[in-house]
């Protein structure tokens, strides 16, 4: 059954020679065959429909006397009410709308007056704050849908699961279902938060990362069960608000994955700002008790249990692939032990025409690294070539100061027997940083040494997420140290400490 979607263009003059710039109507039906379908319109999903239709697995016509039907070719099924995936929706884009004026609120009432500016009556209007972090994901994801229109995309709203290799059912939200065919189909399911068994997420006193976005008061207190990169995002937002927080972590370090000097640093500027630590600790049980949460934690070097208590505990101690539902088993699609789709080649799956991206399957999970994969998958359906380079994949933590890094750390190079050598430059040493006063950090480079080729950057400091893009940009060049250091930087910048710190890993810096 068809059902025409929008207005119908007439032609006088029969078939047109090319395609009518203004195609804005489609033909969806319940029979159509698609070349691609996405599941899932997280920052995986969305752009590789996008991708998927600009590459010409995209609109086809036919005609009829006089009447041009377009049919879309690509479609993305999503479940969710709006676009976006967790990144949009639950993810990055809440979540730094919140750093971010969190900030400027820490600022205003601890650190203007050291500025010279100075103001009385300053209070927080939460719901306003939350209301500008739903106005920001609205903005997005209204915008994704604007894009899927402009791309003659087609979302299809339901959740989908396999029939077959070439069919997928969508239990639609409107009710109903439908069955769409596609030649190829592509995975991009996501993730979710990784529960502990035991710790009942009521997303009020106990919550996941999605509930620590929404939080309708500031808690007195808040421990966070986790010191990666989303518990130390959110930990500082409501740390910066008025909340006494503190962080429980089973590692000795905090920020997973983060050079182990860079980690030392960020956790004592953490710590400067108010946020307390206990390290090497494992949360044994997490009950609520009336109005309050009573943790037991257990320390895991000597083994002394004690008991704490807060208003509001965050759980996040990382995420989990989400496949549930998908009929997997159906297809025979492999999944590794931790629940990922495992990927062959090509980001197919065991299943020649069956792809994966994103944070389903293997890889760091962030959003850019389920693009980036969304653009390679669309392209090997289309042309049999595309390309991620997995050593070359920023991370960020957006908290103030920034930490960002890219490539390798010092253990993993020791690890791998690499010989390296080390540049480092402080931000006290940078004049924009002493000019606007706010100099905590470095900036480290690691370069083979003997070729001098980059291997990691690492930068603990403010606007760190932004300079970090010129060392992934060099070292997808396969760029030297030399070749940062020789290369003239603006002043006074940030981005000087970067050219410095290149300079100290062949030579030596000049201003330290
Ligand atoms: C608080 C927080 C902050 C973060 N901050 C950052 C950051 O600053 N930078 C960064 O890079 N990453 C960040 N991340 C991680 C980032 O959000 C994820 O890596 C990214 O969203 C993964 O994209 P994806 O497309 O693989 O999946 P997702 O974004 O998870 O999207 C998957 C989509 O698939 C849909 N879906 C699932 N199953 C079905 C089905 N059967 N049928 C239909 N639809 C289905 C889901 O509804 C979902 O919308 C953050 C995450 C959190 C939780």
């Amino acid at each position: 059954m068809f059902s025409l979607r929008s207005s119908i263009v007439k032609s006088s003059r029969g078939l047109p020679l090319s395609r009518p710039a203004s195609a804005s109507f489609r033909l969806y039906s319940s029979a159509s065959e698609y070349d691609t379908v996405v599941i899932g319109a997280g920052p995986g999903g969305y752009v590789a429909a996008i991708k998927a239709a600009q590459l010409g697995q995209k609109v086809s016509y036919f005609a009829l006397p006089y009447i041009y039907y377009f049919l879309a070719l690509t479609a993305c099924i999503e479940s969710r009410e709006t676009l976006g995936g967790t990144c949009l929706n639950v993810g990055c884009i809440p979540s730094k709308s919140l750093l971010h004026n969190s900030h400027l609120y820490h600022e205003a009432t601890t650190e203007f007056k050291n500025r010279g500016i100075e103001f009385s009556g300053i209070s927080l209007n939460l719901d306003k704050m939350l209301s500008e972090k739903t106005k920001s994901v609205g903005a997005l994801t209204k915008g994704i849908e604007f894009l899927f229109k402009k791309n003659k995309v087609d979302w299809i709203k339901g959740k989908g699961s396999f029939v077959n290799n070439n069919e997928l059912s969508v239990a639609l939200n409107d009710g109903g279902s439908s069955t769409i065919k596609a030649k190829n189909i592509i995975i991009a399911t996501g993730s979710i938060p990784t529960q502990i068994p035991g710790f009942d997420i009521d997303q009020t006193h106990i919550v996941d990362s999605t509930g620590a976005l929404s939080l309708q008061k500031v808690p007195k207190r808040l421990v966070v069960v986790g010191a990666g990169v989303i518990g130390l995002e959110l930990g500082s937002v409501w740390s910066r608000l008025g909340s006494e927080v503190t962080a429980i972590e089973f590692m000795p370090e905090i920020g997973a994955g983060m050079d182990s000097e860079i980690s030392k640093n960020f956790q004592r500027l953490m710590t400067k700002q108010g946020m307390k630590f206990k390290m090497s600790t494992k949360v044994l049980s997490c009950k609520r008790v009336d109005d309050k949460v009573v943790l037991e934690l257990e320390s895991v070097k000597t083994g002394a249990v004690e008991t704490i208590e807060s208003d509001v505990v965050l759980v996040s101690i990382g995420r989990r692939p989400f496949t549930d539902g998908l009929g997997l088993e159906k297809v025979g699609v492999e999944v590794d032990n931790k629940g990922r789709v495992i990927q062959t080649q090509a980001f197919q799956t065991n299943v020649p025409n069956i792809r994966v991206i994103g944070d389903v399957t293997t890889g760091p999970m962030l959003a850019h690294k389920a693009e980036d994969e969304g653009v390679a998958a669309a392209e090997f359906i289309s042309n049999g070539y595309g390309h991620v380079n997995y050593n070359v994949i920023p991370s960020v933590i957006y908290t103030h100061p920034e930490v960002a890094w890219v490539g390798k750390n010092e253990k993993e190079l020791k690890e791998a027997g690499v010989k390296y050598n080390v540049g480092t430059f402080p931000f006290t040493a940078n004049s924009r940083a002493k000019t606007v006063n706010d100099a905590d950090g470095m900036v480290k480079f690691l370069a083979d040494s003997e070729t001098d080729r980059i291997l990691g950057v690492h930068i603990i400091g403010s606007n760190a997420g932004e300079m970090i893009a010129e060392a992934a940009l060099a070292m997808e060049y396969g760029g030297s140290a030399e070749d940062i250091g020789r290369t003239c930087h603006a002043h006074p910048t940030l981005s000087e400490a970067m050219k410095e710190a290149a300079m100290a890993t062949y030579s030596k810096a000049i201003h330290f």
